[in-house]
């Protein structure tokens, strides 16, 4: 497989659409530069009692809305390019959520035995070396964090756990007890009630709207999901309480497809207690990359960015991709998919319920009052329909492509915020 340098896909998705809505080059500059990236040390202890360093990065790309909002990622492979791209995308997606918010990005490379021991094992040796991990990285990027400067909150193998550590030397290291730096905390910690289940019931909420105006409806159409972390798993759940049959399940060990349908309760519990969903009982076993490829209706990709590439787009069958993930289309891919005729919900729109439901809680840690799961499910909801039905009224400006109709929107938000500013 070629390499993908993901910090290249976002710029020239970016180039892209300031070309189309005759944005200047030196506009798209100041669009496409990161304000500040942070790069600090972490320090941490492995089990055998030896010190080792690794890196953290903090990239802070525009905070023309607003104070500078997004995840932080652990992955043994993270880069600085992966987390600034992430970050120009958050820019994107907070625009387009309507939210006073910019756009920030976070990565911690993180050993892969430390990562599997404390999440999936839950070795107690290991889950130490983690914690330790967050608390350095958190220490470190603090001067550049703050309830109003930049808020982190969860991404790719973080949760709200690491957030608990992340607050708490927040906290120690400048003795306020501020509770709205950080997002997706435990609920005994100012978390928001639905923050768990928000980034999939985007993903479920916006294929709904697709597929009722697309496809006649969502009632028995079929659904593939590759990745079944936090956000493939609720996508599964919501999809199915709305009347899809969910056909085809996979994680980063393989997968399993049933053309009459899995049960979606049963799938979860499997991926609990075993760690993957290859042992679902039932079902035909599948690799961990068919569900892109299934002959179904919705596809959610809910797992790692560039999975579907030029070489492969031609075999993806889905009339509706929902992407749960971040980036899982490079743009040669999105060009071959236009032209099928698939309609994609960009990232930035499929899997905004999870940033949404950060900005929710954040707004009730300055109150300090809590609205409750179904307040904070409903405006999540009222945003993805708005912004579905935006897309799809504007996708035609843009050749049919879902992904540069929302780009349009939030660019032109972003644009005008600079303007205003007296920045461009
Ligand atoms: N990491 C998530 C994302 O990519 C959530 C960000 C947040 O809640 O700030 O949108």
């Amino acid at each position: 497989m070629t390499q993908i340098n993901p910090r290249e896909v976002a710029s020239e998705q970016l180039k892209k659409i300031c070309d189309k809505l005759g944005i200047e080059d030196e506009v798209y500059e100041m669009l496409r530069q990161h304000e500040r990236i942070v790069i600090v040390k972490v320090p941490y202890h492995t089990p055998d009692g030896k010190l080792h360093v690794t890196v953290g990065y903090r990239a802070q790309h525009n905070s023309a809305l607003g104070p500078y909002k997004g995840g932080v990622r652990y992955h043994r492979n993270v880069t600085l390019d992966e987390v600034k791209a992430l970050s120009m995308r958050m820019t994107r997606k907070n625009s387009l959520a309507g939210l006073p918010y910019g756009g920030g990005k976070g990565g911690v490379v993180v050993p892969k035995e430390v990562i599997e021991g404390a999440r999936k094992k839950h070795d107690p040796a290991r889950i130490k070396t983690m914690e330790e991990i967050s608390r350095n990285y958190f220490r470190a990027i603090s001067p550049f964090v703050g309830v109003d400067l930049d808020i982190p909150a969860p991404d790719v193998y973080t949760n709200p756990q690491v957030m608990a550590r992340f607050l708490d030397e927040y906290q120690r290291y400048t003795g306020q007890k501020v509770f709205g730096v950080v997002t997706a905390k435990p609920i005994e910690l100012g978390g928001g009630r639905f923050r768990g289940a928000s980034t999939g019931r985007s993903t479920a909420v916006a294929a709904r709207e697709a597929a009722n105006a697309l496809l006649g409806g969502i009632e028995g159409k079929t659904v593939s999901i590759q990745g079944f972390g936090n956000a493939g798993q609720y996508a599964a759940k919501f999809l199915a309480e709305f009347g899809a049959k969910i056909v085809a399940v996979s994680d980063s060990k393989g997968g399993v497809y049933d053309p009459n349908g899995l049960d979606v309760e049963k799938l979860i519990q499997v991926k609990k207690e075993t760690g993957s969903v290859v042992n679902y009982p039932g079902g035909k076993k599948i690799s961990s990359d068919e569900p892109l490829f299934l002959d179904v209706d919705i596809l959610v990709p809910a797992a790692l960015e560039g999975v579907i590439t030029k070489d492969n787009a031609d075999k993806v069958k889905a009339k509706i991709i929902s992407e749960a993930a971040n980036g899982p289309i490079t743009p040669e891919a999105d060009e071959i998919l236009v032209k099928k005729g698939t309609f994609v919900i960009p990232d930035i729109l499929a899997n905004s319920g999870g940033v949404i439901g950060s900005y929710l809680e954040r707004v009730q840690n300055r109150i300090m009052y809590r609205y409750g799961a179904e307040r904070e499910k409903k405006e999540i909801e009222k945003k993805i329909v708005e912004n579905v039905k935006k897309i799809l009224d504007r996708k035609d400006e843009f050749g049919g492509d879902g992904r540069m109709a929302a780009y349009a929107i939030a660019v032109e938000r972003v644009v005008n915020a600079m303007k205003l500013r007296g920045r461009i």
